[in-house]
């Protein structure tokens, strides 16, 4: 018996070995090999690899000697990964090792002795949840789909507070119970931190959570290695990850916040988990459970038009729905306003909470630049000399680039003109000057800020949200971090202090994440309480303003999908993002219009019907110092648009080029 393998080491040519060992234990050793984890030697050393043929003879005669490899290093894992694995690296333009490689950490591990040996199929002693009659009938039809394994995509559209929690433990359990291994995705590691406590505190002892994610420590990982190599029943709660995992026992994905395009992985290949989660469900034949208060135009497409099952969740399990305010932010109201970026409205609402004792939450997406610092005289804007973007002030002097970190503090002069300093202007507003406004026009109310420079140190993000949580601080202000999933039951107001900011954004889902995103936070107002309030404050009044309250949610859906229709956006029709990417703006420039040149050649050669649009300049078109051209693909079918990238040589470009479907951000 022979096997063919690829290295995980990114050596491209396939390596042949022979088995040896398998004489007598042939029955067990059959194509199913194929796609397993292995170690192979290879000169001095161990490598891993993955099988990609298995030959019971060989063809040919070889003028090498062929090196042995013992069956006991075989690791057979997973015999449905390889497949999945195949798909995905032919969707995503990507060699398929780069999936296995992403685990390979786990290979060599050798499995460790002091690990819980996990639940038994049938131990499990069920806490009584007691389920709504909604919930309960959302319930039965998706545990059916666990017992009797079925591909059953099914959509829960449940407003903010509606307990989708409780449908999912119930799930879970019946998952662990059954002796499977289910997953739970949310698209932050903070949240996967934070389910990752709750649904230890609330599901039953004896079942197995572990989280495999960027924090996960080695320990956890060899723990997780030895429960899935083992077919133990366990929950796996992550980010990107857990979905590249081989697990051959598993019975359920449950993705928490389908709508977050944080499910899109920010670097290439630019996989979207929830896609990759979605073929997984296919191919294995087993339910996958997308939920969400603002469910993605995707997925309520899916609904429509591809068979996924849809729910919902109207009533809130605790308090009411809170009444919506729009404070405009225009310059009729300045002189009448406590500050620039705090309405009289707002400043009320906040006074009122602080009398009553109860909490508020003020949310400010600062993405980007939208925090800038120019020299009155002669209009020099501070930028990165890195990126095409402006440098951000922070409370001490130091101006910081937040596409690659580079910082400088404030200099006494300006470098164009060398006026001094104090006629330096500081445009638009961040969450560190927010706070320093919110605690002059209240000095004795407990403020805090909750944004990406403090959520990446984890501990402290831990510690505010556990203040907050405990009532011990009065405002949490923060950026799109608090809007994901928590849940603060003393909050009674929302401030939303920039609505359209972000609104203009030029991707065709600009409108769609905007709108999410601005429902999800005022979605934390009034989760215990009959009356609670969210303050939108805008520059302009927007139409989209109307679907605020999330009652009238699928009505922006009905608006929406009509335009992408109009349009032929995804989901109606597919896009292809292609990116270039080179250190010389040159290259890069007269590249994009070669691949553009290069692409309508091939299409109209074999009457591939695709649009092709670009090269375009991005917003943000130098990183790190690295230039960026994108040019787009519209079409029918997905499986044309990847033929036709399939069919250009990249080897002749300079220019890195990248090739995201479907892309979200
Ligand atoms: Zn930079
Ligand atoms: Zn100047």
């Amino acid at each position: 018996m022979y096997i063919t393998v690829r290295l995980l080491n990114g050596f491209q040519k396939p390596l042949l070995y022979k088995l040896s060992g398998v004489d007598n234990r042939i029955n067990g050793c059959d194509q199913r090999l194929v796609g397993s984890m292995v170690t192979v030697p290879l000169q001095k050393r161990f490598e891993p690899a993955i099988v990609i043929a298995l030959h019971e003879r060989l063809g040919y005669a070889v003028s090498f000697t062929v090196k042995e490899v013992s069956f006991d290093e075989i690791k057979q894992i997973d015999d449905r990964y390889f497949r999945f694995i195949h798909v995905l690296s032919q969707y995503y333009h990507t060699d398929m090792i780069h999936f296995a490689r992403r685990i390979q950490q786990f290979v060599t591990q050798k499995p460790v002795n002091s690990v819980a040996t996990g639940v038994q199929p049938g131990n499990t002693k069920t806490k009584s949840t007691k389920l709504t009659p909604d919930q309960q009938r959302i319930y039965i039809a998706c545990t059916r789909a666990i017992t009797h394994p079925a591909f059953f995509p099914a959509l829960i559209h449940g407003v903010t507070g509606s307990g989708k929690t409780e449908i999912y433990k119930k799930l879970l359990i019946d998952c662990i119970t059954q002796g499977k291994a289910a997953l739970f995705l949310v698209p932050e590691v903070t949240l996967a931190l934070q389910f990752e406590r709750l649904l230890r505190a609330q599901l039953p002892s004896d079942i197995a959570i572990i989280s495999f994610h960027s924090a996960t420590s080695s320990q956890e990982k060899k723990q997780l290695w030895h429960f899935i190599t083992g077919r133990k029943p366990l929950i796996i709660i992550g980010v990107h990850l857990p979905v590249l995992l081989p697990i051959a026992h598993l019975g359920l994905i449950i993705i928490d916040e389908e709508h977050d395009t944080g499910y899109q992985e920010k670097k290439h290949p630019k996989i979207n988990t929830k896609e990759a989660a979605l073929m997984r469900a296919q191919q294995y034949g087993i339910p996958i459970i997308l939920g969400s208060a603002t469910p993605s135009v995707t997925s309520l497409y899916g609904v429509k038009h591809k068979g996924y099952t849809f729910f919902t969740l109207t009533q809130r399990f605790a308090g009411g729905f809170p009444t919506i305010r729009i404070a405009l932010l225009g310059d009729e109201s300045k002189k009448k306003r406590p500050h620039f970026w705090i309405s009289q409205e707002l400043y009320s609402a906040l006074q009122d909470r602080l009398d009553n004792k109860e909490q508020s939450i003020i949310f400010l997406n600062r993405r980007g630049h939208s925090f800038f610092v120019q020299c009155k005289k002669c209009a020099f804007i501070f930028e990165c000399k890195n990126c095409s973007v402006s440098l951000t002030l922070h409370n001490d002097d130091k101006l910081s680039c937040h596409y690659c970190g580079h910082s400088r503090t404030e200099p006494p002069v300006c470098p164009a003109c060398k006026e001094p300093k104090k006629y330096f202007i500081k445009k638009g507003i961040g969450t560190q000057q927010l706070v320093n406004i919110l605690q002059k026009l209240f000095p004795d109310a407990r403020i805090a800020r909750a944004d990406m420079d403090t959520t990446l140190k984890k501990k402290s993000w831990q510690e505010t949200v556990k203040q907050f949580s405990d009532g011990e601080l009065d405002m949490l202000v923060g950026t799109q971090t608090i809007t994901k999933g928590y849940h603060f039951p003393g909050v009674t107001l929302v401030g939303i202090v920039w609505a359209d900011l972000n609104m203009h954004m030029p991707m065709y889902n600009a409108q769609e994440s905007t709108l999410q995103q601005l429902i999800q936070v005022a979605g934390r107002a009034g989760r215990q309480s009959a009356s609670s309030l969210v303050v939108v404050q805008t520059m302009s009044k927007h139409s989209l303003f109307q679907y605020l309250d999330e009652c009238n949610y699928l009505q922006f859906y009905a608006k929406e999908i009509a335009q992408r229709n109009a349009l032929g956006y995804p989901p109606c029709k597919r896009l292809v993002s292609i990116e270039l990417k080179h250190t010389y703006e040159n290259t890069v420039e007269r590249e994009s219009y070669l691949l553009v040149q290069q692409l309508r050649t091939i299409a109209n050669r074999h009457s591939i019907q695709v649009q092709i649009l670009g090269p375009a300049k991005p917003v943000v078109h130098k990183v790190k110092n690295t230039y960026t051209r994108t040019l787009y693909l519209k079409s029918k079918r997905m499986d044309e648009c990847i033929a036709l990238f399939g069919s250009i040589n990249k080897k002749k470009y300079h220019s890195s080029v990248f090739f995201t479907p479907n892309p979200l951000n």
